[in-house]
């Protein structure tokens, strides 16, 4: 379906936004933005839904831009986001390209000082981007008006929904222009969200970039099975082994997270948090020096699950279970952006293993196991090869894909390769992990050095694989190298 755009220009996006987006090495639209684009334009109301990473941002932003009427001295778009951190980042890119054109955008969130807010909201900025929480309150004293505001974006609409549901966003609305356009967009939008646009749009445009496939095709999909205790060992050599330039590892509880991240600091991985409890000014400073590289572990709770886009970023991590397919979705959703190559593991229990099987199920994409051996990462099957030629030297416990089942003693290796890292000898050795220093019996491969992903694949796919045409096309057009 998707229309064969190569220019922005051919969507209708004008001269000086083009000359800004080039500035930026973005020449061709994504399917997305090719497909939304003209509606926004023609101030239709838009569902838009397409996976992580495909530029869902400058779809809804661009038109928007161009349609905001800079002389005039009014509030015309506001964008909600459902965390601090993205509605930031979506001020940043408002202002990127807004500036230029003489659009001033402003951000309205939660913990920063709601004084200094309300002060620029008296020069009425043309964009306003804010979290649910401030907004309401903004508009229930009547700071912020939204009797000017033409149109309204939920950018992951779902999860505004989840956090305030219907009713809270209807509020929300209620004081915009009673003809006002609304976009909504996500990587998922399910059916409450889907309700609720029927009874607030009017005649939405429904555009869905492979609706279905919500992962990014270039993100591998990974997962390690260790005893709960070995987590972060495991963690530790996961991120040895891959050396990310940056990875975010995700936890379910903020309880838990400190000790994380002191566990990763002793052990000499740079490492932060990120959380929702934190105040505001931690959680932007935090961020804005991961983005900047001066620590390489973002351990983070599901509220940087959502919208980020930081580059560099390689590997995200579950250190523990994503609680539905969903935030896997967006918990790997931070990685493998427009086209390049991500990983995504989980580290897990037995006893969560089927936790994986079931998004894989659900996400109807693979979630291989593997194991660590002497800082390689191997299928299964590579493992038991070398089990097998090893004659019982060691062999990795089977973790239990479909067709393993559970061996709680197979994971003991006959007699010696005791780990001097664990220390705890074979018997309470991980599944996901293999005696270290035991000699590496009737190697079968040559030994890869540690590196780069995706390892225990035994063909290196080429660096487009998987990408979408249209961005190996504007590679091999812009990238002659
Ligand atoms: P999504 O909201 O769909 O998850 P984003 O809007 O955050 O994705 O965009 C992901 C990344 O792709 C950003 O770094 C953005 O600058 C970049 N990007 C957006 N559009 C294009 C394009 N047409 N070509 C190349 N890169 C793009
Ligand atoms: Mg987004």
């Amino acid at each position: 379906m998707t229309r064969d755009i190569e220019q922005f220009a051919q969507l209708g996006i004008g001269e000086a936004l083009t000359a800004g987006l080039l500035e930026y090495g973005i020449g061709k639209p994504s399917p997305i933005q090719a497909e939304a684009i003209p509606y926004i334009l023609e101030g239709r109301d838009v569902l838009a839904q397409s996976q992580t990473g495909t530029g869902k941002t400058l779809a809804y932003l661009l038109p928007l831009l161009q349609r905001i009427d800079p002389e005039k001295k009014e509030s015309q778009v506001l964008v909600i986001a459902p965390t601090q951190e993205l509605a930031m980042q979506i001020v940043r890119e408002g202002e990127k390209y807004g500036a230029p054109l003489g659009i001033s955008t402003i951000g309205l969130i939660g913990g920063a000082s709601a004084a200094r807010q309300v002060e620029k909201l008296r020069q009425r900025p043309h964009l306003v981007v804010g979290t649910p929480g401030r907004l309401r309150e903004l508009l229930s004293t009547r700071k912020l008006k939204l009797h000017e505001v033409r149109t309204v974006v939920l950018d992951e609409a779902d999860q505004i929904f989840q956090l305030g549901g219907a009713d809270d966003i209807r509020a929300l609305l209620k004081g915009s222009l009673r003809d006002r356009q609304l976009i909504f967009l996500s990587a998922t939008l399910g059916p409450e969200v889907r309700t609720l646009a029927e009874r607030e749009m009017r005649d939405p445009a429904d555009v869905g970039i492979e609706p279905e496939q919500k992962l990014a095709k270039t993100t591998q999909h990974l997962y390690f099975v260790c005893e709960e205790r070995d987590r972060i060992d495991i963690l530790r050599r996961v991120v040895r082994h891959y050396n990310p330039q940056r990875a975010i590892v995700f936890v379910n509880q903020t309880g838990t997270i400190a000790e994380v991240e002191a566990k990763l600091n002793h052990l000499g991985l740079a490492a932060r948090t990120l959380y929702g409890e934190a105040d505001k000014v931690t959680r932007a400073t935090v961020l804005s020096q991961f983005r900047s590289g001066k620590f390489r572990l973002l351990v983070a709770t599901d509220v940087a699950a959502r919208g980020l886009d930081i580059p560099g970023l390689e590997l995200v991590v579950h250190l523990d279970p994503a609680t539905d397919s969903e935030h896997y979705v967006h918990r790997a959703g931070r990685t493998g952006r427009m086209g390049r190559k991500g990983l995504s593991v989980s580290i897990v229990t037995d006893r969560q293993e089927f936790i994986l099987r079931k998004f894989s199920r659900e996400l109807e994409t693979e979630i291989e196991p593997r194991v660590l051996y002497e800082g390689a990462v191997l299928t299964l099957a590579e493992a038991e090869q070398r089990r097998s030629s090893g004659a019982a030297r060691w062999t990795p416990k089977r973790s239990g894909s479909a067709a393993a089942g559970r061996s709680e003693a197979a994971g003991v290796p006959a007699s010696q390769g005791s780990s001097p890292v664990t220390g705890s000898g074979a018997a309470g050795r991980a599944h996901g992990e293999a005696p270290q220093r035991s000699a590496e019996p009737g190697r079968t491969q040559p030994r890869k050095p540690a590196g780069r992903p995706p390892k225990g694949s035994k063909k290196q796919p080429n660096k487009d694989k998987g990408a979408p045409k249209w961005l190996k096309d504007k590679r091999s057009t812009q990238d002659p190298s």
